[in-house]
Protein backbone atom coordinates (compact mmCIF):
# COMPACT_ATOMS: atom_id res chain seq x y z
CA UNK A 1 0.00 0.00 0.00
CA UNK A 2 2.64 2.63 0.90
CA UNK A 3 4.56 1.96 -2.78
CA UNK A 4 1.35 2.73 -4.22
CA UNK A 5 0.10 5.83 -2.05
CA UNK A 6 3.68 7.09 -2.68
CA UNK A 7 3.83 6.37 -6.59
CA UNK A 8 0.14 8.07 -7.05
CA UNK A 9 1.02 11.01 -5.20
CA UNK A 10 4.48 11.54 -7.73
CA UNK A 11 2.09 11.99 -10.44
CA UNK A 12 -1.05 13.81 -8.52
CA UNK A 13 -0.84 17.69 -9.19
CA UNK A 14 1.33 19.39 -6.47
CA UNK A 15 -1.43 22.21 -5.69
CA UNK A 16 -4.24 20.23 -5.13
CA UNK A 17 -5.19 18.25 -2.22
CA UNK A 18 -4.74 14.82 -1.88
CA UNK A 19 -7.11 12.63 -0.13
CA UNK A 20 -7.03 8.88 0.35
CA UNK A 21 -10.22 6.87 0.83
CA UNK A 22 -10.53 4.15 3.24
CA UNK A 23 -7.26 4.37 5.28
CA UNK A 24 -7.71 5.33 8.92
CA UNK A 25 -5.76 2.78 11.30
CA UNK A 26 -3.14 5.00 13.12
CA UNK A 27 -0.27 3.36 11.55
CA UNK A 28 -1.68 3.99 8.54
CA UNK A 29 -2.70 7.25 8.34
CA UNK A 30 1.20 8.06 9.50
CA UNK A 31 2.46 6.48 6.47
CA UNK A 32 -0.73 8.63 4.19
CA UNK A 33 0.95 11.52 5.36
CA UNK A 34 4.24 10.85 5.05
CA UNK A 35 3.57 9.93 1.78
CA UNK A 36 1.78 13.37 0.62
CA UNK A 37 -1.76 12.64 1.40
CA UNK A 38 -3.76 15.80 3.07
CA UNK A 39 -7.66 13.79 3.86
CA UNK A 40 -8.27 10.39 5.14
CA UNK A 41 -11.82 9.40 5.87
CA UNK A 42 -12.71 5.76 6.68
CA UNK A 43 -15.33 4.10 8.86
CA UNK A 44 -12.78 1.99 11.22
CA UNK A 45 -13.43 4.81 13.76
CA UNK A 46 -17.10 3.86 14.12
CA UNK A 47 -17.17 0.12 12.74
CA UNK A 48 -14.68 -0.14 15.78
CA UNK A 49 -16.19 1.84 18.03
CA UNK A 50 -19.52 -0.57 17.46
CA UNK A 51 -17.64 -3.44 17.95
CA UNK A 52 -15.99 -2.34 21.19
CA UNK A 53 -12.44 -1.95 19.62
CA UNK A 54 -11.16 1.37 20.74
CA UNK A 55 -8.00 3.03 20.09
CA UNK A 56 -5.73 4.29 22.87
CA UNK A 57 -2.35 5.76 22.89
CA UNK A 58 -0.95 2.24 24.53
CA UNK A 59 -2.95 0.24 21.12
CA UNK A 60 -6.30 -0.83 20.76
CA UNK A 61 -8.55 -2.92 23.47
CA UNK A 62 -11.64 -4.50 23.11
CA UNK A 63 -13.30 -3.31 26.04
CA UNK A 64 -15.80 -6.59 26.14
CA UNK A 65 -13.09 -8.36 27.80
CA UNK A 66 -13.19 -9.09 31.31
CA UNK A 67 -10.23 -7.43 32.17
CA UNK A 68 -12.38 -4.13 32.39
CA UNK A 69 -15.41 -5.61 34.19
CA UNK A 70 -14.18 -3.63 37.45
CA UNK A 71 -12.05 -1.34 35.69
CA UNK A 72 -12.99 2.46 36.68
CA UNK A 73 -10.36 4.52 34.61
CA UNK A 74 -11.09 6.09 31.55
CA UNK A 75 -10.91 4.23 27.98
CA UNK A 76 -7.51 5.89 27.64
CA UNK A 77 -5.94 8.57 30.68
CA UNK A 78 -4.09 10.58 27.86
CA UNK A 79 -7.59 10.96 26.13
CA UNK A 80 -9.45 14.66 26.23
CA UNK A 81 -12.15 13.35 24.86
CA UNK A 82 -15.94 14.22 26.34
CA UNK A 83 -15.70 10.43 27.28
CA UNK A 84 -13.02 9.88 28.97
CA UNK A 85 -12.33 13.25 30.65
CA UNK A 86 -12.83 13.05 34.54
CA UNK A 87 -13.06 16.64 34.96
CA UNK A 88 -16.98 16.37 33.16
CA UNK A 89 -20.01 14.77 34.43
CA UNK A 90 -19.59 13.09 31.55
CA UNK A 91 -16.80 10.68 32.55
CA UNK A 92 -17.71 7.01 31.73
CA UNK A 93 -15.27 4.10 32.87
CA UNK A 94 -13.85 1.11 31.05
CA UNK A 95 -15.67 -0.84 33.59
CA UNK A 96 -19.62 1.24 32.53
CA UNK A 97 -18.80 1.12 28.82
CA UNK A 98 -17.67 -3.10 29.36
CA UNK A 99 -21.43 -3.02 30.75
CA UNK A 100 -23.01 -1.17 27.99
CA UNK A 101 -21.37 -3.24 24.93
CA UNK A 102 -22.05 -6.88 27.12
CA UNK A 103 -25.43 -5.49 27.54
CA UNK A 104 -26.22 -4.63 23.76
CA UNK A 105 -27.09 -0.67 25.18
CA UNK A 106 -26.54 1.35 21.97
CA UNK A 107 -25.04 3.66 24.06
CA UNK A 108 -22.18 1.53 24.21
CA UNK A 109 -21.00 1.87 20.68
CA UNK A 110 -22.04 5.40 20.53
CA UNK A 111 -19.63 6.49 23.22
CA UNK A 112 -17.05 4.24 21.84
CA UNK A 113 -17.42 6.07 18.02
CA UNK A 114 -17.34 9.48 19.91
CA UNK A 115 -13.81 7.81 21.57
CA UNK A 116 -12.53 7.06 18.53
CA UNK A 117 -13.49 9.72 16.29
CA UNK A 118 -11.86 11.78 18.73
CA UNK A 119 -8.70 9.99 19.25
CA UNK A 120 -8.45 9.83 15.48
CA UNK A 121 -9.00 13.63 14.15
CA UNK A 122 -6.56 14.43 17.71
CA UNK A 123 -3.99 12.31 15.89
CA UNK A 124 -4.13 14.18 13.02
CA UNK A 125 -3.96 17.67 14.35
CA UNK A 126 -1.01 16.43 16.31
CA UNK A 127 0.24 15.34 13.27
CA UNK A 128 0.26 18.34 11.44
CA UNK A 129 1.60 20.11 14.33
CA UNK A 130 4.66 18.02 14.32
CA UNK A 131 4.86 19.31 10.79
CA UNK A 132 4.22 22.69 11.17
CA UNK A 133 7.04 22.20 14.19
CA UNK A 134 9.15 20.67 11.95
CA UNK A 135 9.84 16.97 14.98
CA UNK A 136 6.86 14.82 12.65
CA UNK A 137 9.55 11.88 12.59
CA UNK A 138 10.15 12.09 16.36
CA UNK A 139 6.30 12.51 17.40
CA UNK A 140 6.28 9.38 14.48
CA UNK A 141 8.18 7.21 16.71
CA UNK A 142 7.21 8.28 20.18
CA UNK A 143 3.15 7.83 19.00
CA UNK A 144 3.80 4.53 17.59
CA UNK A 145 6.79 2.88 20.39
CA UNK A 146 4.09 2.90 22.79
CA UNK A 147 0.69 2.29 20.16
CA UNK A 148 2.38 -0.62 18.83
CA UNK A 149 3.67 -1.81 22.20
ZN1 LIG B 1 -11.47 9.38 24.85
Amino acid sequence: METAVKWCNEILPKDKPRHLLGIGEPEDLFMGVENGVDLFDCVAPTRNGRGGTLYTTRGKINIRNAEYREDTGPIDADCTCPVCQPATSTHYSRAYLCHLYRAHEMLGGTLGSIHNLYFIINLVKKMREAILDNHFEEFKNDFLARYLS
